[in-house]
């Protein structure tokens, strides 16, 4: 029997339709690079949205068009997010920290159309014109005044584009699977992988991590995300925050920066604020070398890397601030697995428990499924989890498994279901909430002639949680410096991918197939007294 219901789509221009009812005079604060501190209520921009809309359409894009963003978290790239998808276009969010050469395969393998880009990325497009022919125009987020002088062609200024628009706009109604966003993720060997999102994908993750016992998102709060909105749609903020009628605060390119998020958070009474750890353990420190307090942080949401016990420790005690840790990747929307704050000292270290929607199940090299306390790979699956990578069937049919995504990690649940991520399958590292895969770096490092033999490992990090230690062996005869080889990778390589510490040595350790033995190299480095990594 079929439901008697209406079939209304789920769709992201739903959200912005509701908070504008809803929350009309909610506030959105920004820092740009135009304008320190930038305030809008929903209701200004649900009118810029639709202008945008038509401004899009006046540009020449359709349906099912990428547009690319090159952004930091600001008022217009929100607009961004919710006028492309909102026309049914695809919101192709970009991290502009790539090598040049990744950000151009990136844009070419989308197609996209037009680019959105900040006025700090301008130089880096300069520098790729020859090698983005298909884009039509570029777009630079600032106003008049601030448009940037520029070798570009087909440069147009946002402020002026909006200007010429009215907000007369009728938001169009389409099937829910329907792609709204793109996303890339490096891969461990080759290129970028692309996940597309769609509406009914992106509304379902922000409902399932709204609720109470995940980010308890609501008109109560102020949300300061310093996750950035190219890195999985800022794990859903920007569409939860709407939802609910949370007031946003978006730090814009200063991110990082310990006393700029102190101050917004002071300033603007932040309660809540999600990043990776590599942002809290700045941030603490600068509290604790500045003595200065956050009074209005009462929650703090940890994710895209294991969060060390000492932030939890800090905030809790230094702070009077919960932290609820997460797990997610680009593939799961991100968020697939979450720990509560009631659990977060019961359950420390874990990452909780499969979402809402979300399964999950931990398996053996034959695929068999695991009981608590055993080690295996973790698989998901779920309506806001990829079934395959966009027009990239190689890396799907090693990443997918019978309707499962392979994660790559190395998990286990305890007696109660809890999962503690425990290792890598895969081989990356993340320093200060970037993935690094040390294929990418181990084919830069071949370049030089001298060298016979390079691996890259992670190791544990203070500062950015994990760094780079490159092992290397050189041809015999030859002659390498330190600080040659690190030029070189500054040259090729996106800065958080340049390994901070060189050893040389005699041979690369290796099994008896010959695969490098990485987990040896790192057990003997982290064991040995070698000098500190900074
Ligand atoms: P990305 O697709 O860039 O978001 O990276 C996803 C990867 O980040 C996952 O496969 C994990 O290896 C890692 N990661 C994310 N969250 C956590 C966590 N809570 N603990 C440990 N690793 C994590």
């Amino acid at each position: 029997m079929q439901a008697l219901m209406m079939d209304t789509p789920l769709m992201i221009s739903s959200i912005l339709k509701h908070a504008e009812r809803n929350f009309p005079e909610v506030e959105m604060v920004s820092v740009t690079v135009d304008q320190p501190r930038h305030r809008q209520n929903n209701k200004v921009f649900a009118s810029r949205c639709r202008k945008l809309a038509k401004a899009l359409e006046s540009l020449g894009a359709e349906f099912g068009d990428r547009i690319g963003t090159l952004a930091w978290n600001d008022f217009r790239h929100m607009e961004l997010y919710y006028a492309v998808s909102g026309a049914g276009m695809v919101c192709h969010t970009i991290n502009p920290k790539l090598f040049p050469e990744q950000v151009a395969y990136i844009i070419n393998h989308a197609d996209d159309k037009i680019l959105f880009v900040d006025v700090l990325v301008v130089p880096l497009l300069e520098a790729l014109q020859e090698h983005i022919k298909k884009v039509d125009c570029i777009v630079v987020l600032t106003d008049k005044a601030h448009m940037p002088d520029s070798c570009l062609e087909n440069l147009v200024c946002y402020e002026e584009l909006l200007e010429a628009q009215t907000d007369s706009y009728e938001w169009p109604l389409f099937d829910e699977n329907t792609a709204c966003g793109m996303c890339y993720t490096s891969g461990t060997t080759g290129n970028p992988k692309g996940v597309v999102y769609s509406h009914r994908s992106t509304v379902l993750h922000a409902l399932a991590g709204a609720l109470p016992d995940v980010t308890g998102a609501s008109n109560m709060q102020t949300s300061l995300p310093v996750v950035p909105m190219f890195h999985v749609n800022a794990w859903g903020a920007p569409y939860a925050a709407l939802m609910v009628g949370t007031k946003l605060v978006l730090p814009g390119p200063k991110m990082a920066d310990g006393e700029t998020l102190h101050d917004l958070m002071v300033s603007e009474q932040v309660s809540v604020s999600s990043g990776v750890p590599t942002i809290w353990m700045a941030l603490l420190d600068y509290l604790e070398a500045e003595q200065k307090t956050v009074p209005s942080l009462n929650r703090v949401h940890v994710g895209g890397a294991a969060c060390p016990k000492v932030i939890v420790d800090r905030f809790r005690e230094q702070h009077d601030c919960e932290v609820v840790q997460g797990w997610g990747m680009t593939e799961t929307s991100p968020g697939g697995i979450g720990l509560a704050a009631e659990d977060s000292e019961r359950k420390l270290g874990s990452a909780g428990k499969a979402l809402l929607h979300t399964e999950i199940k931990i398996v053996d090299e034959q695929g068999k499924e695991l009981g608590s306390e055993e080690v295996g790979e973790l698989y998901i699956k779920g309506p806001n989890i990829t079934p395959g990578y966009w027009n990239n069937i190689e890396a799907t049919e090693s990443s997918f498994e019978n309707g499962w995504l392979k994660t790559g990690d190395a998990a286990k649940f305890d007696e109660e279901g809890f999962v503690y991520i425990v290792d890598r399958s895969k081989d990356m590292y993340i320093s200060g909430g970037e993935n690094v895969y040390p294929a990418e770096v181990e084919n830069v490092l071949y370049q030089l002639p001298q060298i016979a033999e390079a691996a890259i490992i992670g190791v544990p990090d203070e500062r950015w949680g994990e760094t780079g230690v490159a092992f290397i062996s050189l041809k015999a005869g030859e002659s390498l410096e330190e600080k040659d080889l690190i030029s070189h990778c500054i040259e090729n390589l996106a800065k958080f991918k340049v390994p901070s510490k060189v050893e040389f040595i005699e041979a690369l350790p290796r099994n008896a197939t010959g695969k490098v033995l990485k987990r040896t190299l790192r057990e003997d480095y982290i064991g040995s007294d070698a000098p500190a990594i900074s």
